[in-house]
């Protein structure tokens, strides 16, 4: 890719679409940027919008490499944003349920704050009741990115940069991540490219946080949107969402989502998971084929009639169906999150591998690259 020509301009067509609500119109593919505020040491942080020739565009940010708006058309070409969110760096500085992030060193739970490697044990905060969450304290969801802007013939890209050190958050050897956001110049999908090397053996996981209303954000709960999960199995949990370590099939169960089924159908049934998620919280094992990027799961908004689907590398999908927002977090356009109005879908390596050594390894060694990639694509029907 050659380096962005487009970098620091708005075009007019980034300008026709900084409303929340407008028609789709072709124009030229483009990157801008603009100042998005400072994080409390003084680092300056920036706000990138990337629109495609079919107009779609999103916003990212550099601090947590934070999505902050992914405008897609519905069915009648009304462009809405369909991811929830704040304005401003600030409200994001002063607390967020994760809305857009990077996730590391480690997306979900590690169980107790704890994982031996090598015979050597590794303590790390205990951010969740006794449980690791999110990478810790200070994950890769607050630090501020190296980023550039890239145009080429294939479309536009944001890359993002990150040096953890050697025990940052506890997590031994140094990481270099590098995560790439991708807008084809015109198809309707946001790809995310994830690259890591380390300097000694170490535990990586790394997803994105973006919660999806295909409704628009803000456009009330998420639980008539129809759900598919290409997943004959899911990891049940404990009291603290970490795995027990049994696979159980999901025939039979409100988990069962092969064939597209409202969230809500089943999200008040009786039964324990969904009690101890307070709604669906879990981890789907992909049924995976032999291609490199699995169809791992398809959401389809009837009213406005977006359909999104997920594609992946990883072998888990964490579905979380938003049930700890309680209208406590106003996001843009003053919209409040209430209960279940978005949905997340996390890919990644099953929760708690680093103390699971029968789930799909997690672990990292020098001279190894971990390589990922998810898929978000969005159409109509
Ligand atoms: C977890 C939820 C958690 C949420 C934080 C999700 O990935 O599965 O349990 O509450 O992140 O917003």
């Amino acid at each position: 890719m050659r380096p962005c020509r487009h970098f620091a301009r708005l075009s007019a067509a980034t300008l026709l679409f900084a409303s929340a609500a407008s028609i789709v119109a072709a124009g030229e593919p483009t990157i801008g940027r603009r100042p998005f505020g400072k994080t409390p040491d003084g680092t300056e942080v920036d706000l990138y919008t990337l629109t495609n020739s079919l107009g779609m565009q999103t916003s990212i940010t550099n601090y947590g490499g934070i999505v902050v708006t992914l405008k897609v058309p519905d069915r009648n070409g009304n462009l809405d944003d369909v991811v929830l969110g704040y304005e401003t760096l600030d409200e994001y500085l002063a607390g967020s349920p994760y809305f857009g992030a990077i996730i590391g060193r480690y997306g979900n739970r590690i169980g107790k704050g704890r994982f031996t490697l090598d015979g050597q044990e590794y303590v790390l905060a205990q951010n969740n009741g006794e449980n690791h969450l999110h990478g810790g304290i200070k994950g890769f969801d607050k630090v501020v990115w190296n980023a550039r802007g890239v145009i080429d013939d294939r479309g536009l890209a944001l890359v993002l940069d990150y040096a953890s050190g050697d025990g940052e958050e506890g997590y031994p050897g140094k990481l270099s991540v590098t995560v790439t956001y991708i807008l084809p110049a015109d198809e309707n999908m946001l790809r995310i490219q994830y690259r890591a090397t380390t300097d000694k053996p170490t535990v990586v996981n790394l997803t994105n946080h973006s919660y999806f209303n295909l409704a628009g954000q803000g456009e009330g709960d998420v639980l008539a949107h129809e759900m598919m999960i290409s997943a004959d199995r899911f990891t049940p949990v404990d009291e603290g969402l970490i795995p027990t370590g049994e696979l159980r099939r999901v025939a039979g169960t409100p988990f069962d989502f092969n064939e597209p089924t409202a969230i809500g159908e089943r999200i008040g049934a009786d039964d324990e998971q969904l009690k101890f998620g307070g709604g669906y919280d879990h981890n789907w094992v992909l049924n995976r084929g032999d291609r490199p990027l699995t169809l791992a799961a398809t959401v389809y908004e009837p009213a406005g009639g977006r359909l999104m689907h997920v594609l992946t590398a990883e072998p888990g999908i964490q579905f979380y169906s938003g049930n700890f927002l309680d209208g406590s977090n106003v996001g843009k356009g003053e919209k409040v999150y209430q209960h279940r109005f978005g949905f997340c879908l996390e890919t990644q390596h099953f929760p708690d591998s680093p103390n699971k050594p029968e789930f799909p390894s997690t672990v990292l060694n020098p001279g190894d690259e971990y390589s990922s990639v998810t898929v978000y694509r969005f159409s109509t029907r």
